[in-house]
């Protein structure tokens, strides 16, 4: 058997049991479909057939799990450090332990080739370790010295928080965000995406098999308008964690303002990433067509636009197209696919809309631009390059959100600064060129929260991860995920030498 089959065999042993029950929520350490509950059919972009009922999620489901996180939060934010150190990394074993799982129901349930779902349950367990080794230092602060007093900082956890999660890798980014909420001393509901609920439920599973106690983290699935909704608006939950949409991050401020709720939104993006005529061209090439083309397009960071500087385009743009001729597109359990089904066919079809508004607009499509119809009846795209664009153009300016990317050029350093920040969007930017001067003076002046220089995206745990503008507000890693999820106390200590202002003695 190939290992194609093997993965089809596999992958359908896991999903059986989501065929065959509905899936609910886990709330108080329970996992429940409550009684009446609506459900809706998840469906797999690989073929569109199904892969079982999920529960809608209604107010009254969100109001239970809020009620539990409020219960279990005093006694969560109240256990030792090093307990909780303990726990969140015997959870990040039983992750790894069922990492085929992971990968083959997440790759199933989102379209998301098996070469790069392979790695999700080693970077999500990575991303519990890395929180669950600094949750006994979470609460240490400044001391900040005055002549006649002595402050101290302290942090203590906000509270129950929710955690809002998009379809594009749901379990990388479930565990990414839940992981420091957690280690901070929060309790969590967790409103997964309604177009890949499947591997939240997993996680749900791991944290009841790992002895996380009952009420500390909570799964109510549902639609966002919904569940979400609720969720954001929800007096027990003092801060809300959403990565999704910008228009999402729009909606959730608004939802949250009568609680004052903390924010913190990863939004969307139109990365630019920029290639002088003095790059490295092998590595740059590579890069460029990883960080558009992998985990189908379907990136927050993915360089969505390409911008080339004239004096290497034609030979730049002419192997670009024979590598994205190249792309494997396939079955997301195929081990030679390298770009899978997108997720769900109104996704598709925007996505599809794009290439009608780049002929519009007056692009070229160089490659791509159709269904690949001969894969059947998945939301299958063929990997798409625009080139002679400029960047008023549609395929410049919006979230596309697939394996399509816009080629633009330019002559000057100015020149790509000035198109690189006409934009909306701020999350990250790509520069590659072997000038260190230009790459310094380019990351000063590109408008983003996160530059890569000469790299595609390398993670780094302890490193801000977060964008401006339209693309997010605060910062996840390290130390800035617990600035979110905590509180910070002023404690102010006089040495009894200072003068105390006196009235009326
Ligand atoms: P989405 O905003 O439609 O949905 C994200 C989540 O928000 C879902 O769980 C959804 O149910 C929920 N939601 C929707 N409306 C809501 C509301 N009114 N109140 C509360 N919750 C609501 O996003 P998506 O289509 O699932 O994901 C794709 C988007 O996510 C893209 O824009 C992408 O750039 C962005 N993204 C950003 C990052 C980042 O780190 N910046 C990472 C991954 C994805």
């Amino acid at each position: 058997m190939s290992e194609y089959e093997n993965n089809l065999k596999a992958a359908n042993n896991y999903l059986e049991r989501f065929k065959t029950n509905v899936t609910g929520h886990y709330i108080n350490g329970q996992f429940t479909v409550p009684a009446g509950s609506k459900t809706y059919e998840n469906t797999t972009p690989t073929d569109q057939s199904s892969l079982g009922q999920v529960v809608e999620g209604s107010e009254a489901d969100v109001d239970a799990a809020c009620a539990a996180a409020e219960q279990a939060f005093p006694e969560w934010r109240d256990m030792p450090g090093p307990a909780r150190k303990k726990l969140l990394n015997h959870f990040a074993d039983l992750v790894e332990a069922r990492a085929e799982e992971i990968a083959l129901v997440e790759s199933m349930d989102c379209g998301q080739p098996i070469r790069f779902m392979k790695q999700a349950a080693v970077r999500g367990a990575a991303n519990f370790r890395f929180f669950a080794d600094k949750s006994p230092e979470a609460q240490n602060g400044l001391a900040l010295h005055q002549d006649q007093h002595t402050n101290y900082t302290i942090r203590t956890p906000i509270g129950p928080v929710g955690i809002i999660t998009p379809w594009n890798t749901p379990f990388m980014l479930s565990t990414w965000k839940i992981a420091p909420a957690l280690a901070a001393g929060c309790t969590v509901v967790h409103k997964p995406a309604e177009l890949s609920p499947l591997s939240a439920m997993l996680l749900a599973e791991i944290a009841q098999e790992a002895g996380i106690p009952a009420g500390v983290w909570n799964t109510v699935n549902g639609f966002g308008q919904v569940a979400g909704k609720r969720l954001t608006e929800h007096p027990s939950i003092k801060a809300v964690s959403l990565v999704g949409d910008s228009a999402t991050g729009r909606h959730i401020m608004r939802q949250g303002a009568e609680t004052l709720k903390r924010v913190h939104f990863e939004l969307g993006g139109k990365n630019p990433v920029i290639v002088f005529d003095d790059a490295d061209f092998d590595r740059a090439l590579d890069a460029v067509v990883f960080m558009i083309y992998s985990l189908n397009g379907q990136r927050c960071t993915s360089s969505s636009r390409l911008l080339i500087q004239s004096g290497i385009r034609d030979k730049f743009i002419t192997a670009l197209e024979q590598r994205v001729k190249a792309l494997q597109v396939g079955h997301s359990l195929d081990p030679a696919t390298e770009v899978g089904p997108l997720i769900h066919t109104g996704h598709f079809s925007k996505v599809m809309s794009y290439m009608d508004a780049a002929k519009e607009d007056g692009a070229t499509t160089a490659v791509g631009g159709i269904r690949r119809e001969d894969l059947g009846p998945g939301n299958y795209v063929s990997p798409t390059l625009f080139t002679n664009a400029d960047n008023s153009m549609r395929i410049a300016r919006e979230e596309i959100f697939g394996p399509v990317l816009t080629a633009i050029s330019f002559d000057t350093e100015e020149d790509a600064i000035r198109i690189a920040n006409d934009t909306d969007y701020g999350l990250s930017g790509y520069i590659w060129t072997s000038n260190t001067g230009r790459a310094m003076r380019m990351a000063t002046r590109v408008e983003a929260g996160m530059l890569w220089v000469n790299s595609e995206n390398n993670r780094n745990l302890p490193s801000p991860f977060g964008g401006i503008k339209s693309s997010g507000i605060g910062r996840d890693g390290g130390d800035y995920s617990f600035d979110f999820y905590m509180e910070t106390k002023n404690v102010c200590i006089a040495h009894d030498t200072h003068k105390v202002p006196v009235l009326g003695r």
